[in-house]
């Protein structure tokens, strides 16, 4: 097995299945944050953030303000966002086209990345396509396009 590109803790694990069931039938999105001083990066932390989009039963879309208040939320609590997540419901843990084509992820202009994230973050996708047992897969922006990352949960 490749080394991990993400690390998550057990517990940040559990919260990340529970807060995408609680929003569902739409699609939940939010921070995966690591300690900013953690070398490791480890996520230990997920803060959800309000799906703004107006179908959030299929799509999502990050709530601009809410994403700046967001932002100085990580820096007062010394955490450092390492992926963006969301979840598909209904469908599996692949990026949709619309994920794919996504600003945020593509290599488009810097400008329209999230504030706060111009060093890459994540795309997290977690699936509860099957109900008894999600599944969460990471990707990551490469020269083309997004490329599917290797994570793993570990007990801290
Ligand atoms: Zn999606």
């Amino acid at each position: 097995m490749n080394d991990p590109d993400y690390l998550l803790s057990a517990s940040a694990y559990r919260e990340l299945i529970a807060l995408c069931r609680h929003a569902a039938p739409e699609e939940a999105c939010g921070i995966a944050a690591a300690a900013a001083d953690d070398p490791r990066g480890i996520v230990t932390r997920v803060l959800p953030l309000r799906n703004s989009h107006p179908d959030p039963r299929r799509h999502y879309r990050l709530d601009p303000a809410e994403w700046v208040a967001m932002h100085y939320r990580l820096v007062r609590s010394a955490l450092r966002p390492v992926a963006v997540y969301h979840s598909h419901p209904y469908g599996p843990s692949e990026p949709s086209e619309e994920d794919r084509r996504s600003a945020f992820w593509t290599g488009a202009p810097r400008a329209k990345e999230p504030f706060g994230l111009a060093e890459g973050p994540g795309m997290w996708i977690v699936s509860l396509e099957n109900e008894a047992s999600p599944e969460l897969s990471a990707y990551a922006a490469g020269p083309d396009g997004l490329q599917r990352s290797v994570l793993a949960q570990i007990s801290v």
